[in-house]
């Protein structure tokens, strides 16, 4: 069983503007700056979003309570 990382959209924005300078970044590695780091998680609160995935949003992903977690195949 797999359960990704998930991020509070709410906690993340009351981080100070240093920590959500290192938290984001593009995906070809840039960084995001904390201003705008805090338009995106706006926009995901804007969208009734809880919280967002670290990384790549995943099967099943639910925006209030995060991943559902994934069966792994067991080992042949
Ligand atoms: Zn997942």
């Amino acid at each position: 069983m797999i359960v990704h990382c998930c991020m509070d959209v709410r906690g993340a924005l009351k981080m100070t503007q240093r920590q959500l300078g290192a938290m984001f970044r593009h995906s070809d590695g840039r960084r995001l700056s904390a201003d705008r780091a805090r338009d995106v998680l706006l926009d995901h609160v804007a969208a009734g979003h809880e919280v967002i995935p670290l990384g790549p949003v995943c099967q099943g992903f639910d925006y209030k309570t995060g991943c559902p977690g994934h069966e792994t195949e067991p080992q042949a």
